[in-house]
């Protein structure tokens, strides 16, 4: 029979009614001859509470116990989802990651999927069981020991299951019914999109659309899962929410299909800094290591061998980045001026897999911001996106402004 994975974040699961309601859709699924593989989140914040116990008990908690708790989530939301499955009488049993086995690394609280082994839940299946419902978010390391893959992972599972059992797709069920143009709280004018290719959806993901774990959108366009995003909340219906796929599946689409934004980046010029080879690599090597995440970089034309080394890094990272510039600056590794620190930008991207074959995207997108008096402070761009960096009081302005000029309210 056909396998379809089915996964429910924590607000569809957030009660015994929502668990109820879930089932139902997993049933309308069964009976159209699927066997579903059910991926739940924890119920709605019980997570967070977790994390909250651990860091009360131990501030410098050791990480495999962290993963021991915050695991058990989802524990409790499969063993429930199960029996509701079976006072529908759908033959329905629970699975923890470590009884799949799904194995990861041993990199705890964020560990990576390496391997799931299908048989087991197959055999189960080849006896006339018709639902698998899995714990997402947790595997089981080399070591034996229970790990957690990240914040938002049981995305990651729910994809990585639909791989290993070549599902016919990948359905998340989530509490907002599908991914829009840009966030429908900033542009009233935002649009749900009917698909969007993988590589869209990975920069959309990655610069904050937080419907998605990012690495499960990695997977899903390793392994072309179709992936669907939509609403538990909403009537069930084929063409409901957004299908995520491979570009070749779709058929019109604009050059611009989303607008973007972060709120919270800081932008860091260190001023004077000696034009030399390795230069770049004394500075961004030790910011690497303190674990800062630099996003766009800019180094300005070198005047008497002495140049500006511009950056872009989340707000809550300056003091992390501060600090190992200063102690790269004290060990004679690197020698500037001035270290400055401007907390008060945000970044805001245009999205769009057309910019590979339509030339002018960026063009009108600096007229655009120029026309609304919003000054540019660094650019960067990717083949399929164009991000600027500007003071934060503009981001707002600066969205509304982008997603209407490139007429993103309408289909191509
Ligand atoms: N429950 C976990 C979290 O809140 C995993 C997930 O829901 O994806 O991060
Ligand atoms: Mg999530």
């Amino acid at each position: 029979m056909p396998i379809l994975v089915m996964k429910f974040g924590g607000t569809s699961v957030a009660t015994p009614d929502r668990i109820r309601r879930a089932a139902k859709r997993v049933g309308v699924e069964v009976a159209k001859g699927y066997d579903v593989i059910v991926i739940v989140s924890a119920m709605a914040g019980k997570t967070n509470e977790l994390v909250g116990l651990v860091d009360d008990i131990s501030p410098l908690y050791d990480a495999r116990e962290y993963d021991a708790v915050v695991s058990s989530g989802e524990n409790v939301t499969a063993g429930l989802m199960a029996l509701t499955l079976q006072e529908m009488e759908v033959p329905a049993r629970s699975w923890q990651g470590w009884q799949v086995p799904l194995q990861t690394s041993s990199a705890h609280s964020a560990a990576r999927i390496e391997d799931i082994g299908t048989e087991n839940i197959a055999a189960k299946f080849a006896e006339g069981m018709r639902v698998a419902v899995v714990a997402g978010f947790q595997g089981l390391s080399p070591e034996g020991r229970i790990t957690t893959l990240g914040r938002g992972g049981s995305d990651t599972t729910a994809v990585a299951f639909a791989a290993a059992f070549e599902a016919e797709r990948c359905d998340i069920y989530t509490d907002v019914d599908g991914v829009y143009t840009t966030d429908p709280r900033i542009c009233d004018r935002a649009r749900k999109l009917d698909r969007i290719a993988f590589e869209e959806m990975l920069e959309l993901a990655s610069l904050g659309a937080k419907v998605l774990q990012t690495r499960s959108v990695e997977l899903a366009m390793r392994y072309n899962v179709k992936l669907r995003v939509l609403s538990s909340f909403e009537e069930q219906s084929d063409e409901a929410g957004t299908l995520v796929c491979a570009e070749e599946e779709i058929m019109e689409s604009n050059v611009v299909n989303g607008i973007a934004y972060s709120r919270d980046e800081a932008k860091m010029t260190l001023i004077s800094v000696a034009d030399r080879p390795g230069i770049a690599a004394a500075i961004f090597g030790p910011l690497s290591e303190a674990g800062v995440n630099v996003d766009m970089i800019v180094q300005n034309i070198s005047e008497e061998g002495r140049t500006d080394m511009t950056f872009s890094c989340p707000t809550n990272q300056v003091a992390r980045a501060e600090k190992a510039l200063e102690a790269a600056k004290a060990e004679g590794q690197i020698n500037y001026h001035e270290l400055v620190a401007d907390t008060a930008v945000a970044k805001v991207s245009a999205v769009g897999i057309g910019m590979r074959s339509q030339s002018g995207v960026a063009a009108q997108m600096f007229k655009t911001l120029s026309d609304e008096g919003v000054n540019i402070k660094v650019i960067a761009t990717s083949e399929i996106k164009i991000s600027v960096l500007i003071d934060r009081k503009y981001m707002e302005l600066a969205v509304q402004a982008l997603h209407d000029a490139f007429g993103l309210d309408k289909v191509a």
